[in-house]
């Protein structure tokens, strides 16, 4: 571990937040903050936090002694002045003659002396900050630290590492408690250089930014050396099945293991998935013992809110025997969730509390030969929850290479999993609608395909896009936040790599939209067999390559599914000269019926658009210009004659799409969008 402190890089932080009106001590402390947050052996999601004390100006130009603490939800990696709300220091500091504080008085208090009431809540580790009589204040959960603690003389190894320069502190609960208990600690060891907090993390303070900065990484970098003298790999490895299956015809079934139906048997809660694989995560997961060392504990109580105490263990899946897998892993989880109970009604008992249950579901699941499965309520949370499980990886491989790995009991785990001011963090309104669903789109970078994912994304899905590689689907991507997929659905191994791709994102696929499409033209009883069978290839087979592979991901999830289709009024009004069009259409309209007659048992819906004349919609992607036999349709062409008299867009098909997406009683069933045509009217 290397200071990265530069002395012009401190006096460039001065000149810019200077300029935004932050103060020196806020500017260094902004500096230093950010260095520590931008090293994951150090900060990871919110494990840490930092402050400075300073005087700073209030309204009426009197200078008031604060606390500028991190703010709850600032990421220390990229923090602002406004990530440290100046709190009034005095008051924080005259609590400590209390004998006891609630969470929420605690709360409050600190809410009510912030100078800036629209500040963000001040971290809740704020008292621990202004206890110490420190100018700077440093706080981190270091991974090197957490794998020397996290064992069962962890406290003594701590003390004898860091001797006079450290003193250690038992476990306590964050909050009221723990502050005081940290302060009592320094007084009888003023020399110390920093705290090791037992099973939790590492302080360290000082004069200046960089004293209380260089004093972190000079203490966390004592316990790197430690671990670095570890010459034994900890895991013995098991022998994994010769074929194994893929990530891809996985993490459905996982998925679909970990998805929470409601007593009508529709899914009422499913996540997003993230998968991870290095030869570190692959060490630990094909360990023989992998289901005890993996399941003793978070490495800090912290962690336990995103991924729960511990990770389900599945086993290695086989190639061509994935119904064995399925079956193994929903017993696994069904065994979690019993344990998770248990857990939480003893602890409620104990505590005498009416704590309600949160959901019984794993967030990380353990794959011999595949890695790490994280669970999110969208990719993001899924991310963060991988990023934790990975970091675990390490920590626990470390401790155990030295020791063995002994963190906070489960039990102890609770009362963090349980603490208001956690679960605080977690909470953030009601969810959109679509939220947790992922969503497939072909032509996903024409006009049409980018309205479509960016509706989607509006509802809260996680979208991906397919397309032809090239510029097109990059910048479609990028604009809508999509994930793209180079695929072309005319070549069925690329088009059920494609979907392949994206279950190994995200887990899976819930909602497919079929959009690709492309018009050939010529008078039927003339037209080449070529052009014919172009045009089938994409405006059918496309469409068919799609949903069966969607159709197969769908089963493995077990958890129904929507697949819509763009079909076109000439596949119930034909147009003269449009039969290499209308007719493979046609046969995509039979098409969506039959899979809603086929798999309607299984809860998977299909449907159809039936757009016409939409501005920009047909003929215009780059798919589409290369081929020859396109032509363009005349502008003129879009308003004229609809009933409406109205312009009919890209959005207005994309909004067919999403309501046929969230109508869960509707199969079978065709939405027209044209601004209204007689003739192209169903019947
Ligand atoms: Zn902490």
């Amino acid at each position: 571990m290397k200071s990265l402190w530069s002395d012009a890089d401190a006096q460039g932080a001065v000149t810019t937040y200077g300029a935004e009106g932050a103060n020196e001590d806020v500017a260094l402390r902004v500096y230093t903050t950010r260095l520590l947050g931008g090293d994951p052996a150090l900060v990871l999601h919110g494990g840490g936090n930092t402050s400075v004390k300073t005087d700073v100006e209030d309204m009426d130009g009197t200078q008031v002694r604060v606390l500028c603490v991190k703010g709850s939800g600032w990421d220390m990696a990229a923090i602002e002045p406004p990530g440290l709300p100046a709190v009034r220091l005095d008051p924080l500091t005259r609590l400590e003659a209390l004998d006891a504080l609630s969470d929420e008085d605690m709360v409050s208090h600190q809410r009510r002396n912030l100078l800036n009431p629209a500040s963000p809540n001040p971290s809740v580790e704020t008292l621990l900050h202004a206890f110490l009589p420190h100018k700077f204040v440093d706080h981190t959960h270091a991974n090197a630290v957490l794998a020397l603690s996290d064992q069962p003389d962890g406290e003594a190894r701590c003390a004898n590492l860091y001797g006079g320069r450290a003193a250690v502190v038992p476990f306590v609960m964050p909050g009221f408690d723990l502050a005081k208990e940290c302060a009592e600690i320094w007084r009888g060891n003023r020399d110390v250089e920093g705290l090791v907090l037992h099973n939790h993390g590492i302080f360290s303070f000082g004069d200046t930014a960089q004293e209380a900065y260089e004093r972190m990484i000079s203490l966390v970098g004592l316990a790197e050396q430690e671990l670095i003298r570890a010459t034994r790999a900890p895991f013995a490895q098991v022998k994994l099945p010769e074929d194994l299956a893929s990530a891809a015809d996985v993490a459905p079934i996982i998925r679909g293991a970990l998805a929470v139906h409601d007593e009508t048997g529709g899914t009422c809660q499913r996540f997003v998935l993230e998968h991870r694989s290095s030869p570190k995560i692959l060490a630990f997961t094909n360990g023989e013992n992998v289901a005890d060392y993996a399941t003793r504990g978070t490495i800090t109580p912290d962690h336990v809110i995103r991924t729960k105490g511990t990770p389900v263990v599945l086993p290695a899946p086989e190639a061509g025997a994935l119904d064995d897998f399925a079956g193994s892993a929903d017993h696994a989880v069904t065994r979690f969730e019993a344990e998770y109970r248990t857990y939480f009604e003893r602890n409620n008992a104990r505590l005498d509390s009416a704590k309600k249950m949160l959901d019984t579901m794993p967030r990380v699941a353990l794959v011999p030969g595949l890695g790490l499965f994280a669970a999110g309520k969208s990719a993001k949370e899924a991310a963060i929850a991988a990023d934790l499980a990975e970091t675990s990886i390490e920590v626990i491989t470390a401790a155990e290479a030295v020791g063995r790995y002994e963190p906070l009991s489960l039990d102890q785990l609770f009362d963090m999993e349980y603490w208001s001011l956690e679960q605080a963090k977690l909470r953030k309104g009601t969810e959109p609608p679509l939220a947790r669903h992922v969503v497939a789109i072909t032509g996903g970078a024409g006009t049409i395909g980018r309205a479509t994912a960016e509706a989607f994304r509006a509802q809260g899905a996680e979208v991906a896009i397919i397309d032809l590689e090239g510029d097109a689907l990059a910048g479609a991507a990028s604009e809508t936040g999509a994930f793209a997929v180079a695929g072309n659905v005319t070549d069925e191994a690329s088009a059920h790599e494609a979907m392949q791709r994206i279950a190994e994102r995200f887990g899976g696929v819930d909602i497919v939209i079929s959009n690709a499409g492309a018009a050939w033209q010529g008078r039927i009883g003339e037209v080449g067999e070529d052009v014919m069978r172009q045009s089938f290839e994409l405006n059918f087979w496309g469409h068919q390559r799609i949903a069966q592979a969607a159709v197969s991901i769908m089963q493995a999830q077990r958890t129904g599914g929507c697949l819509l289709f763009n079909v076109t009024k000439q596949a119930v009004n034909p147009g003269a000269d449009f039969g290499p069009y209308g007719i493979p259409k046609a046969a995509a309209l039979a098409l969506m019926r039959q899979y809603a007659v086929d798999y309607g048992r299984i809860g998977i819906r299909s449907n159809a658009v039936n757009a016409d004349r939409i501005r920009g919609g047909l003929l215009t992607s780059d798919m589409i210009a290369s081929r020859s036999a396109a032509r363009q349709v005349s502008e003129d062409d879009y308003m004229s004659g609809n009933l409406l008299g109205r312009e009919v867009e890209a959005t207005d098909v994309a909004l067919a799409f999403v309501h046929l997406a969230l109508a869960p009683a509707t199969t079978g069933a065709v939405v027209t969008v044209d601004g209204g045509n007689v003739a192209a009217m169903m019947r």
